[in-house]
């Protein structure tokens, strides 16, 4: 599969799966398992894998083109498409020695779907320092952890959890775990019902003194924090970046339908036809999302060629995408009126699922005090 391939895949199941259900599953808060299906026999699933695993190795160019457009129709999907791309990515740069080849190879036929158990009830949104710690127990360790949100839960066939090292000394001493549906001890501890997203069953999961094999333990013990930052980071960010351009292209997209087709009828004219100032409001929206869209290349062309700002970049991007988000879908609301907020128009959900982006880890506000650090020098951590 080739970025045109992948690209025209997305599109497809976007159109044909997504669009069509979105709405209601918004509504019913439902988990789309027909979105899953449908990205796991396209191969959308597998493509960041390398060739070794029967996978085509693509970049973060066509992870984020593919994000942007199943967002464009249900942004829910994206996400839990996203939290599968990260988790995908982790286990694929798992330690030597650790077993995950059936787990890959699952992956690459598209039957398995994973995803990030980081952020815990006692350490909130700072997921850098888990505050569950992994006990030994003989060759096993035995977790035991609250983790407060945790996307496809109970519907991914693992997860990637976080815990601090049995013996690590200090808070971001953590070590990373591949904990399968299947083990006992795992359970979700909660409904999800989320303003937005709410298609995405971000729920609350817990672990009582799950035992996980030695096989499982994908980073070697304290080396849990530097593949958080270097493996996940990066593409999380990229990815919650793109989820937001989705949402921005829809809600111009949703609004320019609306301006064109709800008319005065005392003025013989449409809205878009009658008033500059609607016109105005959409000509912002356009180049706003115009904005992120070269924001998001500029960050993939930083990912492709690393280089001493590329630090800088990943940060500024989601902290930017989640406020032109905000900002594009709040525009949207104001200039369809009552219609939107009556719910008439799909543009609502967009401007409660365009609320999540800036509130998940690495939240908008720690992304500026990161930035904020680095420009000054100070370490982040
Ligand atoms: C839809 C959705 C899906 C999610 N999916 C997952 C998932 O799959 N896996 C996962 O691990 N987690 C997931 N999360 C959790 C997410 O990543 C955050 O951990 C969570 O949203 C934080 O919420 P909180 O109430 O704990 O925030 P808090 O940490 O209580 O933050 C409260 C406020 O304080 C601000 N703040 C916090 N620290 C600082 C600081 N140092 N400087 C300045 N301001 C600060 C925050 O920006 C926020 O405005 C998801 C969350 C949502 C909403």
């Amino acid at each position: 599969m080739d970025h045109e391939t992948a690209v025209s895949k997305a599109k497809d199941i976007a159109d044909r799966i997504l669009a069509p259900a979105a709405g209601q599953n918004d509504k019913d808060g439902r988990f789309s398992s027909e979105a899953i299906a449908a990205l796991g026999s396209s191969g959308l699933l597998a493509m960041t894998l390398p060739a070794e695993a029967g996978a085509s190795a693509l970049g973060p160019r066509t992870l984020a083109a593919v994000i942007a457009m199943l967002a464009e129709a249900d942004a829910s999907a994206a996400m839990v498409y996203l939290m599968h791309m990260c988790a995908t990515a982790t286990i694929a740069a798992a330690r030597t020695g650790a077993d995950v080849g059936q787990t890959l190879k699952d992956i690459s036929t598209g039957k398995h779907l994973t995803t990030l158990a980081f952020s815990e009830a006692g350490s909130r949104s700072h997921f850098w320092a888990p505050v569950s710690r992994a006990k030994q127990s003989g060759a096993n360790v035995r977790i035991t952890a609250k983790k407060s949100f945790v996307t496809s839960a109970g519907h991914a066939q693992s997860y990637v959890v976080s815990a601090l090292s049995a013996d690590g000394k200090g808070p971001t001493d953590s070590t990373l775990y591949l904990v399968a549906a299947s083990n006992p001890g795992l359970s979700v501890a909660g409904p999800w019902d989320g303003l937005g997203m709410r298609a995405n069953a971000s729920a609350p999961m817990s672990l009582e003194d799950c035992e996980v094999v030695p096989a499982l333990r994908l980073t070697d013990d304290g080396a849990g924090f530097k593949a958080m930052l270097e493996v996940v980071l990066p593409l999380f960010n990229l990815g919650t970046s793109a989820v937001a351009l989705g949402l921005c292209r829809a809600a111009v997209a949703g609004t320019a339908t609306h301006v064109k087709s709800a008319r005065f009828e005392h003025l013989g004219a449409t809205l878009g036809e009658s008033l500059p100032t609607l016109r105005a409001q959409l000509a912002t929206m356009q180049i706003d999302t115009d904005g992120l869209a070269a924001r998001i290349d500029d960050l993939v062309d930083h990912l492709e060629r690393p280089r001493e700002t590329t630090v800088l970049r990943v940060l500024e991007s989601k902290a930017a995408a989640g406020d032109v988000a905000i900002a594009v879908t709040s525009a949207a609301m104001r200039v369809c009126g009552g219609a939107a907020f009556s719910k008439h128009m799909a543009i609502e959900r967009l401007f409660r699922d365009a609320h999540a982006g800036a509130v998940m880890a690495p939240t908008g506000d720690v992304l500026r005090e990161f930035i904020g650090k680095a420009v000054l020098g100070i370490p982040l951590f």
